[in-house]
């Protein structure tokens, strides 16, 4: 842990000079699945890769992909010392790429709509906007995904070959290409099921929070958030440094406490967070809205922990605040349509 000027502790990883970070908000969140594709044109369209989202889309309440994941274990123990067992997932919990008619459709002047070529049981978001809950007070939310860059990454520690490491400069987790050797213990080890097993390579691999972009490597030697950021329509992720104290996302998670991790219990401290999601008030048989959550904060909290109450209550407050005409930093920080606020990426050298 390193301690900020002003004595607010901001949780680096022993070893890290910063820690890069994103706040996803819930709330903006259309489920179109912009971000899953830029990443999947950048980084993950060749050979044994079909299977591989490392940015994906996935409705909750629901099984996610892969499908269950929050039940096949990995993490640390609840004193965060020792590692938990994690299970490893087969190819069907990912969802196989299934064939399209598109030779037919495209080509062959069919008058078929356009749909894969066998009948489909599982894939990412399968159960796509099914949600929880009765009518008229059901309810679903989505929740993009990637690799958290945790902060204790038990995938690291699960590597028997030192292949998986944490960037010095930034806190990126990344695996050395050269050092894997495909024993998948990372893949057991992530409690989350970020890092991925390419069988034709025979190594590992996983989201690299688009260290090119934000090294400067885009065109003309720009510094650029991710791409899952920046092609995001409704612009719902702030990308920057977890200890720049300027910064949106040191505000949101340390100062105001409104963006919350996903699963802390798994212990591996995420340097992604979520704003939670709202919803109308639930209606009664009559159509009337009844002073009730339509989200169950119950489930709230299985998926963010207790502090997701204090975020939820506090964001409720300042929305207040801004009906009155009174000013919310903290409002302001998630509507800035001003993309220098939305990434902070150049505040360090
Ligand atoms: S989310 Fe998983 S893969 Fe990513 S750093 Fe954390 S433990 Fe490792
Ligand atoms: S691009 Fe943005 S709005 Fe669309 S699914 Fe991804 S995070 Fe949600």
């Amino acid at each position: 842990m390193s301690q900020a000027g002003n004595g607010t502790e901001v949780g680096l990883a022993d070893g890290i000079d910063h820690q890069v970070a994103m706040v996803m908000d819930l709330n903006k969140c259309i489920g179109c699945q912009t971000c899953t594709i830029a990443c999947k044109t950048n980084w993950t369209d060749g050979g044994g890769r079909e299977y591989m989202y490392w940015n994906n889309v996935e409705t909750k309440p629901g099984s996610g992909y892969p499908r269950d994941w929050e039940e096949m274990g990995g993490g640390w123990d609840e004193e965060g010392e020792e590692r938990t067992p994690g299970e490893l997932q087969n190819k069907e919990e990912y969802g196989r790429a299934w064939n399209f008619n598109h030779e037919q459709v495209m080509y062959e002047g069919s008058d078929e709509p356009l749909r894969p070529m066998e009948q489909p049981d599982w894939g990412p978001n399968f159960d796509e906007d099914e949600g929880a809950g009765e009518y008229p007070n059901s309810y679903y939310f989505y929740l993009p995904r990637i690799c958290n860059h945790c902060t204790h990454p038990s995938c690291v520690e699960a590597c028997p070959r030192s292949a998986l490491y944490k960037r010095e400069e930034d806190g990126i987790v990344l695996v050395d290409q050269d050092r894997c050797r495909g024993y998948r213990y990372c893949v057991e080890g992530c409690p989350y099921r970020k890092v991925y097993y390419n069988a034709m390579k025979k190594t590992s691999e996983k989201c690299i929070f688009c260290y090119p972009r934000i090294e400067g490597e885009g065109p003309e030697g720009e510094v650029m958030p991710p791409s899952c950021a920046e092609d995001c329509p409704p612009q719902l992720r702030l990308v920057g440094y977890l200890d720049d104290e300027e910064g949106p996302i040191h505000k949101l998670v340390n100062e105001h406490e409104v963006a919350v991790r996903l699963h802390p219990e798994y212990r591996t401290e995420p340097n992604v967070y979520y704003i939670p999601p709202f919803a109308p008030p639930q209606h009664s048989e009559s159509g009337e809205s009844i002073e009730s959550e339509r989200i169950p904060r119950s489930y709230l909290e299985e998926l963010f922990g207790p502090d997701v109450h204090e975020a939820l209550n506090t964001i409720e407050r300042e929305r207040a605040k801004v009906e009155r005409g009174e000013e919310s930093e903290v409002m302001e920080m998630l509507t800035t349509t001003d993309t220098a606020d939305q990434y902070r990426l150049e505040v360090f050298d």
